[in-house]
């Protein structure tokens, strides 16, 4: 069976852990915004020169422009099979696009998981978030807690990447919470959001979304 997913959840919801669990379990492709951003931006072209430029006055890369990226990704041959999407949709004109877009390949979107976490715990949690400049791997770690990497062939310095530093982790989680609730009536609407307690254990996050997928 195809699986075509969209990912909800806040920044700190835990989305990234459970893609990868999925990307395991059906072998499809994990589709980050984020990281599609993160790596065009780095590459030395037009493309790349005009998202530094937004990312880098603090705006969010216009709609038009991420539709673009999304399904130049959506039309490789890997996607075929089904794919993760995650931090896209992130607004209501972006998921009708996004239908649209399907559409016009012959694929639709068939469940759409909600991790919910009270935005209280998503502050900690982002806040205490520390990446390996070296890996990339991803710590939660308090304040008294060694900045280095646990890996013994890494063993690379941490650092809190610039959006998860305190004072801007509150209004993300602002910003997200106003452009999702749409996004979470759309997609009821159409019978596909499965509202999944993304505050139990990593495992038990994973055991829910297996069977929220399963039940389609
Ligand atoms: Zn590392």
């Amino acid at each position: 069976m195809k699986n075509s997913i969209v990912m909800l959840g806040a920044p700190g919801a835990g989305k990234g852990t459970q893609a990868a669990v999925l990307v395991q379990q059906f072998h499809i492709p994990h589709i980050s915004s984020g990281d599609m951003f993160r790596a065009i931006r780095k590459s030395d072209s037009e493309l790349g020169r005009r998202v530094a430029a937004i990312m880098d006055s603090g705006a969010l890369v216009p709609d038009e422009l991420t539709i673009q990226i999304v399904q130049d990704r959506l039309s490789k041959p890997d996607c075929q099979t089904g794919f993760i999407l995650d931090g896209f949709p992130r607004t209501q004109p972006q998921a009708l696009a996004l239908d649209e877009m399907l559409k016009n390949i012959g694929q639709a979107i068939t469940v759409v998981p909600y991790l919910h976490v009270r935005s209280e715990l998503l502050v900690e949690r982002l806040s205490n978030r520390w990446t390996c400049n070296t890996c990339g791997s991803v710590y939660s770690l308090g304040p008294n807690d060694a900045k280095v990497c646990k890996k013994s062939d890494c063993l690379g310095t941490l650092y809190r990447r610039p959006d998860d530093e305190p004072a801007t982790v509150t209004e993300r989680v602002k910003v997200f919470e106003k452009n999702t609730s749409p996004l979470i009536s759309y997609y009821s609407d159409r019978g596909l959001l499965r509202q999944i307690d993304g505050e139990q254990t990593v495992d038990q996050v994973t055991v829910a979304l297996l069977a929220a997928i399963a039940k389609v």
